[in-house]
């Protein structure tokens, strides 16, 4: 039986981020049930780098990880990780305020963002409603990721500093002997010393495999589809647009339109799949804000987003098994924080010191340990 330092559990994002800083340092098993490495969460997400839609300990991971996305390593990317689109926050009559808040909290941040007229929104995005539309502005800070190119980056590192990664193999249990994990997995038994539970929407599942005690991490449907741009839209152009009432958001998406009703539906791990009523909501609120008629959908996908109790991803050995570390409930900023979180993680694990970005950053690892959940 092969023996590893740490074994990882899920070739997701956080999974392969963690084993591509934590190879440098230790032996490194990932042990992915898929054949595909993120074919869950990872795969269908809307690939949104945001830096201040989250709680104010997710934006300080955003911020840390932002000079990685804009500057990998050598080697890590052929092309860009992140190409701007900026994003036009939209609010219909009633939300004027919210709009303004949303501006100052941007303005305060020390970003260029614009209030814009129903005109200067219009320029921006032509197929708006100007029924619609009562307030909008423009922030500047808001890119595409490009989520293939990040995974393969990061499992290339990984492999490239020795870890091996195991695909198509189903963790079923796990054994600690008082010295080390025994693994057993559809693809064979494989021994480490920790094991890192990086399972996404599965999370809890492979807790209680091991004999930890889950902590309450609840995986949440959320749908998207797309649909034709307008003849002759500029999709490079053209900006995110995002409901200041978190109901709704479009951005251009492989040359169509991605419309998400952001909705969040508590619901079983699993491979995820659109339900008709979220597909519709989808249509319905792009054609309220918009002068376009939804004709034909041209695709439509579900994928999980997994949050702890207090919606904090969760980093960290579990209070009842030194050996046991959580990687989990990164909710819908999984892809956005994953530099971050990667080298936050490996740093706890190999007890090296924090990394200069999220140490800049205000980063305080005690607010993603699981002790805070039980
Ligand atoms: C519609 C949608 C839009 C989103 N938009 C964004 C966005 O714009 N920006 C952003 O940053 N995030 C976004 N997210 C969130 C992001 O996708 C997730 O936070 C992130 O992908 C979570 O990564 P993960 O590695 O934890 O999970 P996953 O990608 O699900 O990986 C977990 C892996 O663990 C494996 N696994 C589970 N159990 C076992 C087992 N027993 N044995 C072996 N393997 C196992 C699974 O097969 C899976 O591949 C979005 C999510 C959705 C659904």
């Amino acid at each position: 039986m092969t023996s590893y330092d740490i074994a990882i559990i899920g070739g997701g994002i956080a999974g392969a981020s963690l084993a591509c800083f934590l190879a440098p340092q230790r032996s490194v098993l990932l042990i992915e049930r898929e054949t595909a490495p993120g074919y869950h969460s990872t795969g269908r997400s809307a690939a949104e780098f945001t830096l201040r839609d989250n709680a104010p300990a997710v934006n300080a991971l955003a911020r840390a990880s932002h000079g990685f996305m804009m500057t990998p390593p050598d080697g890590f990317a052929e092309s860009p990780l992140l190409a701007r689109r900026g994003a036009v926050l939209v609010g219909t009559a009633g939300q004027e305020a919210k709009v303004e808040a949303a501006y100052r909290r941007a303005d305060a941040a020390g970003a260029a963002v614009l209030r814009l007229t129903t005109e200067q929104a219009l320029a921006r995005v032509p197929f708006l409603d100007p029924d619609y539309l009562a307030a909008a502005c423009f922030d500047p800070d808001y890119w595409d990721i490009d989520v293939d190119q990040l995974l393969q980056g990061y499992l290339r590192g990984a492999r490239r500093h020795g870890a091996t990664v195991t695909s198509g193999a189903e963790l079923c249990g796990a054994r600690h002997d008082g010295r080390r994990w025994t693994l057993e997995t559809t693809a064979g038994a494989f021994a480490a010393a920790t094991m890192v539970n990086a399972a996404g929407a599965w999370a809890d599942a492979v807790a209680a495999a091991a004999g930890v005690q889950p902590l309450g991490i609840v995986p949440h449907r959320r749908t998207a589809i797309t649909v034709d741009l307008p003849n002759g839209t500029d999709a490079a152009a053209l900006p995110e647009v995002s409901d200041i009432a978190d109901r709704f958001y479009f951005k251009p998406d492989a040359g169509r339109l991605l419309v998400s009703p952001a909705d969040e539906t508590p619901c079983e791990a699993g491979d995820a799949q659109p339900e008709e009523l979220d597909v519709a909501y989808a249509a319905h609120y792009l054609e309220e804000a918009t002068t376009l008629e939804v004709r034909r959908i041209a695709s439509s996908w579900a994928g999980l987003r997994s949050f702890a109790p207090d919606r904090l991803p969760v980093v960290g050995p579990a209070r009842d098994h030194p050996a046991f570390f959580w990687l989990a409930g990164q909710g819908g900023s999984g892809i956005l924080t994953s530099p971050a979180l990667g080298q936050l993680a490996a740093a706890l694990l190999a007890g090296g010191p924090l990394p200069a970005a999220l140490l800049r950053e205000g980063v305080e690892p005690g607010a993603f340990s699981p002790a805070r959940l039980i």
